[in-house]
């Protein structure tokens, strides 16, 4: 395992489309490796989803969620009450995405991400989608998500079309640096991404 660097910001590779890996790539063990080294340079930036691009690699996989620390049982479904920011979510490695959004509905939250440190924006998104692609085995998969994690699943498939967060904030008026952020919007964090 490593901790990989993160690119940042003004960085080519985060502006390209990433390219899908083949069914018989994803239990590759380099494929594997890197999975491998995703989780573990999420934890160290204590980031809450990292995708490939971030890290150099422009191929459609990302990693996400939140160490079950933080988690009692899982909820069977997402309380759609739940503040945006309070939700939390498996720790899950995903391949080839496809979001497909349920509903209409959108919200809007809070951002940060891990290649654009120390920088918090709120952001809508589609509330409530469905994302499907492969897990770290090439096994087909498909999860259900509102609030947070489908939040969460949406900035990282958007690194892997070359889309940052700033590209869907509706206005730049609360583009706020963290410092000023915990001062003047939230005394919590939000993690980034
Ligand atoms: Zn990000």
């Amino acid at each position: 395992m490593a901790i990989l660097k993160v690119a940042r910001m003004g960085h080519p590779v985060l502006r390209a489309k990433a390219r899908p890996l083949e069914a018989g790539e994803i239990r590759s063990p380099a494929v594997q490796q890197l999975i491998d080294d995703m989780f573990e340079t999420m934890a160290e930036y204590q980031g809450v989803g990292l995708a490939a691009p971030q890290i150099h690699e422009s191929v459609r996989v990302f990693v996400a969620g939140l160490p079950a620390r933080s988690r009692d049982e899982q909820d069977e479904e997402d309380d759609e009450d739940d503040d945006d920011e309070d939700d939390d979510m498996p720790l899950i490695a995903m391949i080839n995405p496809e979001i497909t959004p349920v509903g209409r509905e959108m919200a809007e939250g809070w951002e940060g991400c891990l290649s654009i440190p120390d920088i918090r924006g709120r952001v809508p998104r589609a509330r409530s989608i469905v994302v499907r692609g492969y897990d770290r085995k090439g096994k087909r998969m498909e999860i259900k998500a509102s609030g947070f994690s489908a939040r969460v699943i949406q900035h990282e498939t958007d690194h892997l079309d070359g889309v940052l967060f700033f590209d869907r904030m509706k206005s730049f008026e609360t583009l706020t640096f963290l410092d000023e952020f915990g001062r003047y919007w939230s005394p919590r964090d939000v993690r980034e991404e």
